[in-house]
């Protein structure tokens, strides 16, 4: 066990700086309207950062740097850009637990995600497009014995870039390394919730990348992210975030007539057949787990199994295991590595958890565990803890059709094959999935038919870089985390040569 210092206290890894500015044009700019917000910390409740509240100008400012920037970028090769994600990727790789201590006090989610996942998998993640940007061709066409049809593939040139706050370094990774490795120079908008652990990263890989190619504009959603998804200086807009807030980022791209990737909500299905409790072996030691631990380990992730559905014949005794073992999950100081669910990332999103702990009760779920804020003492008293909460009920209610990105875990029961699949699939999203079965036929069939971008069979929440990752239905358009997600980022140039 190890218990990581709070930033700010003797013997701490990271420390942070008491304003942050923008990161534009390969140097630190303070906002163009002089004014800053406050980075609260979930852990205890209190501010710890200032950070510059953007708006249209800084958004400006940054476009102008990365114009600037953008054709050199896009002319260098592929094997020199991936040699500068892999001096990224070793610097993270450097920096794990500095990066991974700001960003559990950023964000509150516990320090043995970020140490043992958030951060290596950003590492990776650079290194995977890196190469894959040097492994990717062209194709070309002999037409007739005169013409040739040559396709490449060019940069856009500037996009712009908004991310959630759940996993805040990890979503930006998930952005940048694509549009770099594809020659691209980026403005990115972090969340409001957690800029300064992005910014954090910054300060370590700023320099190595030529000045104007990434620029980070923090602020609000409307003062920041709408004037630079709506702006006509980019060539494409990602999103990640709210199927709301989705919308309106698609509404804007329509004026400009440019390509959007949006990454978005989910109410993803856990299914579990009975065959799973035919024994209590090993298997079913890490069904129980998929059941529980990725329900509560805060909840804030996308693809987080809300929706438990159990096959009749296991339903009693698989669920009673299953709150047993809930129990024991140890929740406390995110920074101490045996802590397996920290807090909340926000006021707000406590408040929204709690809100729908209320729906839950009211629409007539039974609850089975939880359903409260949970009062961890000493420091820890002001910050943002929901206790594990699991309801039964049914398909048709609020609890189980919207996204509540909390600790709250909505379990149903289904009859059949037929019944399972069915209720999986009554949603608007269809961003994960979990399948658990030892008939491996049940299994990949019932992964093929749930309608989802990741379905996870017999295991879940892996984000390995390789493995493609987007939603169908309403959790989005587009994929990421594989090099289907360059061509997101690229323009394709057809050359229809006569000799
Ligand atoms: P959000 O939509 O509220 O905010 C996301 C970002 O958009 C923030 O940076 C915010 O400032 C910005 N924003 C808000 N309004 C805007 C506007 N009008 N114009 C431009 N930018 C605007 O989402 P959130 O609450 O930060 O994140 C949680 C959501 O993200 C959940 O729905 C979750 O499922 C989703 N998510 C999806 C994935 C995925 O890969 N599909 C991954 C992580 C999170």
């Amino acid at each position: 066990m190890t218990v990581y210092a709070a930033p700010g206290t003797p013997g701490s890894k990271v420390t942070f700086k008491s304003r942050y500015e923008n990161w534009i044009g390969g140097e630190w700019v303070a906002p163009v309207k002089g004014q800053y917000f406050e980075d609260i910390t979930p852990v205890t409740g209190k501010p710890f950062a200032e950070v510059a509240r953007g708006t249209a100008e800084d958004i400006d400012l940054a476009l102008d740097a990365a114009h600037k920037a953008a054709p050199a970028w896009g002319k260098t090769s592929p094997a020199e850009r991936a040699a500068v994600l892999n001096k990224i990727a070793d610097i993270i790789d450097a920096n794990v637990e500095m990066l991974a201590v700001a960003e559990t006090w950023d964000n509150g989610k516990a320090v043995r995600e970020t140490i043992n996942a958030d951060i290596p998998l950003a590492a990776d993640h650079f290194r995977y497009f890196a190469s894959a940007i040097r492994a990717q061709d062209g194709d070309h066409a002999q037409l007739d014995g005169d013409t040739v049809s040559y396709q490449f593939h060019e940069p856009l040139g500037v996009v712009g870039q908004i991310i959630p706050w759940n996993f805040p370094i990890l979503m930006a990774v998930w952005k940048l390394a694509p549009a770099l490795a594809a020659g691209n120079a980026v403005v990115l908008k972090p969340a409001e919730q957690t800029p300064v652990s992005i910014l954090v990263l910054m300060e370590l890989i700023g320099d190595i990348l030529p000045p104007g190619v990434v620029n980070i504009v923090n602020g609000f959603g409307l003062e920041a992210g709408k004037p630079l998804a709506s702006s006509n200086r980019i060539r494409k807009i990602a999103f990640t975030g709210e199927t709301t807030t989705g919308r309106l980022i698609l509404q804007y791209a329509s004026a400009n007539i440019i390509p959007s990737t949006v990454e978005l909500g989910g109410k993803s299905p856990n299914i579990f057949f009975s065959d799973v409790a035919q024994e209590k072996d090993a298997f079913y030691d890490k069904a129980q787990e998929g059941f529980v631990l990725f329900a509560f380990n805060q909840g804030e992730v996308c693809t987080a199994p809300s929706r438990a559905l159990l096959q009749k014949p296991i339903y009693d005794s698989f669920l009673a295991d299953a709150v047993i073992r809930a129990k024991k999950i140890i929740q406390g100081n995110p920074l101490d590595t045996d802590t397996q669910m920290g807090a909340q990332a926000s006021n707000d999103q406590l408040e929204k958890i709690l809100s729908y702990i209320d729906i839950g009760t009211k629409e007539g779920a039974i609850l089975a565990l939880g359903g409260e804020r949970a009062d961890l003492g000493g420091d820890l008293t002001g910050g943002y803890y929901v206790q594990p909460t699991i309801f039964e009920g049914h398909n048709k209610m609020r609890l189980f059709q919207e996204e509540i990105f909390g600790p709250v875990l909505a379990v149903t029961s289904f009859i059949d094959y037929d019944d399972a699949i069915s209720i999986a699939n009554d949603t608007i999203y269809g961003l994960g999935a979990g399948v658990w079965s030892r008939n491996g036929n049940v299994a990949y069939r019932a992964g093929r038919d749930i309608q989802a971008g990741r379905v996870w069979v017999n295991n879940y929440h892996a984000y390995p870089a390789g493995a493609a990752f987007g939603g169908y239905k309403s959790s989005g358009i587009g994929r990421e985390n594989n090099k289907l997600a360059l061509g997101h980022y690229q323009q394709t140039k057809n050359l229809l040569v006569s000799y």
